[in-house]
């Protein structure tokens, strides 16, 4: 066990977590960040290092970052005088991988320590808390911990959609459908939420027409989404079907589903090059269980209104870990600025810094 004890370790690396670390790094608590393992079965997951940003393309919503000429938007926006000592800009917005790797910097800039490996277990049961790496024997001990895990897409868990993983299965349309194989052609979207729907429009801009399935007869997404859906003349939604089996081979990847209905017993082939999953998120919270109250689908608890506190004084959550409700890059960023203000604070408020 080392003796050295960190002032706070933070466990995560999308938004949530370089922002914290950015403002615990300049709050002078020297943060030690853990981005967790560059290993191929995080990635098969989407719970890489980056988070969720690194997998998708442009980022069109977070503030400070338009897309178009920034570099005219500047000009209108910024006095001459002002603007001339400015380094100009390319000309368009920013992407995921892009504001990550900023983010990333930044925290490093800062002073953050990056380990790039897991935390595996963790014991806050005692002060100093106690976290184990996935490498090496050594637990660390820290004086307060951020926990900003992020959650992943959640898959249905056939055996033939792991077989075409990333050749025409994905759960991030946003991330994926641009890629030439399923342009001009059908594609299959299942889910009957609002991910379900946003998934489905965006991907009707490239495909020949997008099968949206879903197991009830209803949708669960708001009323606006659900007008889109049926406004867009590219979506055709198969209701009350689960999927069975995706089709494929080994040339095409992707070439359809096989479809179960759940009102009677009549099946259904769709021909798809396409099979995209939004069907929820699961939060990265497994080496939490037992350690931290969750809600039933394993999110933290926040458990002061306001605050980023959890069940154990000292460790705090920021990011979608502990948010099934906004879920958006901004909000995991400001609630990762929370969480470093909150740990700063609760550290002086018990003379540990
Ligand atoms: P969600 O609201 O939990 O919806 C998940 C959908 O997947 C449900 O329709 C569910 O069916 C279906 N589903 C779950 N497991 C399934 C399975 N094993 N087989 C088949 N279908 C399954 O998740 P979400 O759409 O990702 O949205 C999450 C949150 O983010 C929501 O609060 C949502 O409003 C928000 N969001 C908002 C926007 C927006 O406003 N632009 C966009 C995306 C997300 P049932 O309905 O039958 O349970």
């Amino acid at each position: 066990m080392s003796e050295k004890i960190e002032n706070v370790i933070i466990v995560g690396s999308g938004p949530a977590g370089w922002t914290a670390a950015i403002y615990a790094a300049r709050a002078n608590l020297k943060p030690l960040l853990f981005e967790g393992a560059a290993l191929q079965e995080h990635y098969d997951l989407g719970r890489g290092p980056l988070g969720q940003l690194a997998m998708t393309t442009e980022v069109e919503n977070f503030p400070g970052f338009p897309s178009g000429d920034l570099s005219g938007y500047l000009d209108n926006a910024i006095d001459e005088s002002l603007r001339q000592y400015m380094a100009p800009h390319q000309k368009h917005g920013v992407s995921g991988p892009e504001l990550m790797e900023l983010m990333r910097q930044q925290a490093k800039n800062f002073g953050t320590r990056v380990v790039t490996d897991d935390i595996v277990e963790v014991d806050f049961s005692q002060k100093p808390f106690k976290l184990k790496p996935r490498e090496g024997e050594e637990w660390l001990k820290a004086r307060s911990v951020i926990i900003a895990t992020g959650a992943r897409a959640n898959y249905l868990g056939l055996e033939s959609e792991g077989k075409f993983k990333n050749r025409g299965v994905s759960a991030c349309a946003v991330c994926d459908g641009a890629l030439p194989r399923f342009r001009n052609n059908p594609c299959i979207v299942v889910g009957g939420g609002d991910s379900a729907i946003e998934e489905a429009d965006y991907l009707s801009k490239y495909s020949s027409v997008v099968y949206l399935v879903h197991r009830r007869d209803k949708f669960r997404a708001s009323q606006a989404m659900v007008d889109r859906a049926m406004e867009n003349k590219k979506i055709e939604v198969v209701w009350n079907h689960v999927v069975t089996e995706v089709l494929g081979d080994d040339q095409n990847g992707v070439t359809g589903a096989m479809l179960e209905s759940t009102v009677d017993d009549s099946t259904k082939q769709l021909d798809a090059s396409g099979f995209f999953l939004a069907i929820g998120h699961t939060p990265n919270t497994d080496f939490l269980k037992g350690k931290l109250d969750m809600n039933n689908a394993g999110y933290l608890k926040w458990t002061v209104p306001f605050r980023t506190n959890t069940s154990v004084d000292g460790v705090f959550a920021a990011g979608d870990v502990a948010d099934d409700y906004y879920r958006q890059a901004i909000t995991a960023a400001g609630t990762g600025c929370m969480s470093a203000l909150d740990a700063e604070r609760w550290l002086a408020s018990q003379g540990l810094h």
